[in-house]
């Protein structure tokens, strides 16, 4: 049995069940797959829930909630050893991107002083090593919707023609090089350009490389960087869970991320 959680404390994770749904249906008529594997989804919202889980998706949503949340039940530390000590698969969409990404910039919009313990402000639960930029795009671009062609996918989804759906989404600016990470969390401070970084547990020496699977804009320095992988983690800054009847990165998350590791 193949149990695939979603964190289901805010955002949009109604809609990545329900694309899990429909996909476990077709691969349940698929040969390949229905001999072999039994699949289910499971909501995840408390660190019992956890348990026996093969994959974890975080939904889009809003980030600095999302970490208030995890933090106050306590998921965040238990996500932090599955996924960077136990390299759980995990995939995150937008704002669940932003909380496997070891450095944030344009945290501006945390709750600091508003009702919300000092403690308890913005922290990632981190895994990619990357510096992600939130609410990346401008005004007229804040939501928009457009086909891409995932050159650097591998599998199913190599050269597949792709609607991306961005909302507010975050950016990836630069992919970190691992000898200068810095191993602890830096010390908050309140100016807006700060970056956020996440506290690091895993292994530095025999980590995986970060591979960019998607950049938007031809020029490498722009480094629009929306779609990553770095070993058990995967990020998009779009949110696949959103077009209606296309189960493809669901799928490929599952091959690629699960069924791989197993
Ligand atoms: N702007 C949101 C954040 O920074 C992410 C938006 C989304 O998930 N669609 O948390």
């Amino acid at each position: 049995l193949i149990i695939v959680g979603v964190l289901a404390l805010q955002g949009s994770y109604h809609e990545h069940l329900a694309h899990l749904t429909s996909l476990f249906e077709d691969l349940s008529n698929d040969k390949e797959y229905n001999l072999k594997y039994e699949f289910e989804s499971r909501e995840v919202k408390k660190v019992e829930d956890l348990d026996s889980l093969n994959g974890l998706i975080l939904p889009g949503g809003e980030s600095t909630t999302m970490s208030i949340l995890l933090q106050r039940n306590g998921l965040l530390e238990a996500l932090k050893r599955l996924i960077q000590i136990d390299k759980l698969p995990c995939w995150g969409s937008c704002a669940g991107l932003i909380l496997l990404c070891n450095e944030i910039t344009n945290t501006n919009i945390d709750l600091s002083g508003k009702n919300v313990e000092k403690s308890m402000r913005y922290k990632s639960i981190g895994g990619l090593d990357v510096r992600v930029h939130r609410n990346s795009f401008g005004r007229q671009l804040d939501s928009f919707s457009e086909k891409f062609t995932l050159e650097n996918f591998d599998g199913e989804l190599h050269n597949a023609e792709f609607t991306c759906v961005f909302i507010r989404a975050p950016v990836i600016k630069d992919v970190l090089s691992l000898e200068t990470r810095q191993p602890e969390e830096a010390p908050h401070s309140d100016t807006e350009n700060r970056i956020v970084r996440a506290t690091y547990i895993g292994d530095i020496v025999n980590r995986a490389k970060p591979e960019v699977l998607l950049r938007l804009g031809s020029n490498e320095k722009d480094s629009m960087i929306v779609a990553i992988r770095q070993g058990n983690v995967f990020g998009t800054s779009f949110h696949p869970e959103l077009v209606k009847g296309d189960y493809r990165m669901h799928k490929w998350f599952i091959d690629r991320f699960i069924l791989d590791s197993i």
